[in-house]
């Protein structure tokens, strides 16, 4: 079975990258019916905090990019980081090495000198180990191929050789006896049997070097799948002003769920021509092999047009359930939140269809959803205020005295007596809504009026209406 896995560092929250990343792993274990897994690479002791891990687990279960299993902590794997470097001493794959960090300058000195990348010169890789300098502890390296190629067989970027010359003999255990960075990732992705590799093609070059270590084992090497970078609207390289936040601050933003899924998908991959996916889709969909070579770009307008869609999408009770858990994270949806009961969470799902049209994100559904619950007399806005000159209140009075007779208080009902009061009082309809539309709710636009009428119940619209007399 197909394993992948998600390995962030917690060094901060999960940005936008990191959770494409996270998605692609965990479309295609979907896809295949296999798992993914989660590692926190944790080994950097200084950059490494527990509240960059929560922030990141966090927004994974807000993305419901679920994981098997415990999240795994590198650091905590330490011990068996070590014993394999030590097997690969043990194997004459690996050796130590007492260099000294003068050595080390001075080798660094001489390549600089000849233009060339600073490289270890494998002094201690045919050295007896008894001629080992006294006190001083030794760092363990690989013993790297000398001449041929390395060769990265990536599902994204094809087959890529890198000389072995090039590759020099990289440290694998430190002198304090901790791990690399480049030596934990192969244990880790070995021991928890991780078939796929799916991460930033960052990592391409380290996926050589890693390789080096898969061969000296004789493990087998995971199928690697490099992802192209995210960048900028303008092609730079992905910064804050850019949309290189936080999945907290996308959910600040309004933005759901499954459109940011949607969005973050097609950012380097595609199925044909559909841009509007459900999760369903995306899970049958996804293939690694049709992840795009080249750079995506980040565009705030598109997840925006794509929020709204899956917001008229989603059936109503839904997206209010939705709106309501996401309410502590907008602001001022505590206030909003604090002024629910059940009548009101009912009406509300009344007025959705109605709010959704109109909305392209949940901070806009906020603010068209305002006046449902706001206070008699409502505090009207400038321009509301403006439209209730005298004639607009002569309107409104004639119109209470017509609702009265209504019998009935639907859309529909309210619909046909402003309608017939229109026709009779030699007014455009727009004439007459507007006025309404002001008194009810305290602003110049609104989803449908008739639909807020509805919404609204007789004795709360006529209320409003009177208020305003
Ligand atoms: N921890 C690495 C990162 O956050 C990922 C390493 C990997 O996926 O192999 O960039």
């Amino acid at each position: 079975t197909v394993i992948t896995r998600f390995a962030p560092s917690p060094t901060g929250f999960l940005h936008i990258g990191g959770a494409r990343t996270a998605l692609f792993n965990w479309l295609y274990a979907n896809h295949t019916g296999g798992k993914m897994l989660l590692r926190i690479e944790d080994t950097d002791r200084q950059r490494s905090t527990p509240e960059a891990t929560a922030a990141i687990i966090e927004g994974l279960q807000w993305l419901g990019l679920t994981w098997e299993g415990e999240p795994i902590s590198q650091f905590e794997r330490a011990g068996r980081h070590r014993e394999v470097a030590e097997e690969l001493v043990r194997l004459g794959k690996a050796y130590y090495c007492y260099a000294s960090p003068e050595e080390l300058d001075q080798m660094r000195e001489e390549a600089r000198a000849a233009g060339k990348p600073p490289r270890y010169d494998g002094r201690w890789r045919d050295r007896d180990p008894s001629e080992a300098p006294e006190g001083v502890k030794p760092v363990i390296r690989i013993k790297a191929p000398l001449d041929g190629d390395t060769l990265v067989r990536d599902q994204v970027q094809g087959d890529i050789r890198f000389p072995n010359k090039d590759l020099d003999d990289f440290i694998i255990l430190r002198s304090d006896g901790t791990p690399t960075y480049m030596h934990a990732v192969v244990v880790d992705d070995h021991d928890m049997g991780v078939t796929h590799v799916i991460r930033g093609d960052d990592h391409l070059t380290n996926a050589a070097r890693q390789s080096v270590i898969y061969e000296a084992m004789g493990w087998d090497v995971p199928i690697w799948a490099h992802v192209p970078l995210i960048h900028g609207a303008d092609g730079a390289k992905l910064s804050k002003r850019h949309g290189a936040l936080g999945v907290d601050a996308y959910r600040a933003m309004g933005y759901l769920p499954s459109a940011l899924l949607n969005y973050l998908v097609r950012l380097g991959w595609s199925h044909g021509d559909d841009e509007v996916m459900s999760i369903e889709q995306m899970i049958e969909w996804f293939e690694v092999t049709d992840i795009n070579k080249g750079a995506a770009r980040f565009d705030f307008q598109k997840l925006e047009a794509l929020n709204g869609v899956h917001m008229r999408q989603m059936d109503d009770r839904e997206l209010t359930k939705i709106f309501l858990d996401t309410l502590p994270y907008l602001e001022g949806g505590n206030a909003f939140l604090a002024k629910l009961d059940d009548t009101r969470r009912e009406q509300l799902v009344a007025a959705m269809p109605g709010l959704k049209e109109r909305a392209k994100t949940l901070v806009e559904l906020l603010d068209s959803s305002q006046f449902l619950f706001a206070d008699r007399p409502l505090v009207l806005d400038e321009k509301a205020a403006a439209l209730l000159n005298d004639e607009a209140r002569e309107i409104l009075s004639e119109l209470v005295a017509d609702f009265e007779a209504l019998t009935e208080w639907t859309a529909k009902s309210t619909d046909a007596v402003v309608r017939a009061y229109a026709e009779k009082s030699g007014r455009k309809l727009g004439k007459v809504a507007q006025p309404l539309r002001a008194a009810l709710c305290g602003r110049t636009t609104s989803p449908g009026i008739f639909d807020v009428l509805a919404v609204l119940g007789r004795d709360e619209s006529l209320g409003r209406i009177r208020d305003q007399l």
